[in-house]
């Protein structure tokens, strides 16, 4: 599991995780509905914070994700645990 890097809050599941040609994790969801807040910075592209503490992780792109209809997360700020 993925969490902020800042304030620990749970923000995605290794199960979301998937491969990608950049150098970050990239997720197609999060654990939570508040486990990140967004905000349109263009068309098609979020900016990514931290639900809890908002430290800024990355950028959500809309309908790039691995299948039609999932979004490509990025997150640059982050620690992984597991259990
Ligand atoms: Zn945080």
């Amino acid at each position: 599991m993925y969490v902020c890097a800042k304030c620990g809050h749970e923000l995605f599941s290794s199960r979301s995780k998937y491969e990608h040609s950049s150098p970050w994790p990239a997720f197609t969801e999060t654990i939570h509905e508040n486990s990140v807040s967004k905000h349109e910075e263009r068309r098609g592209a979020y900016k990514v914070k931290c639900g809890k503490c908002g430290n800024g992780l990355g950028h959500e792109f809309v309908n790039d994700g691995p299948k039609h209809g999932l979004s490509r997360m990025h997150n640059k700020q982050y620690k992984y645990i597991t259990f």
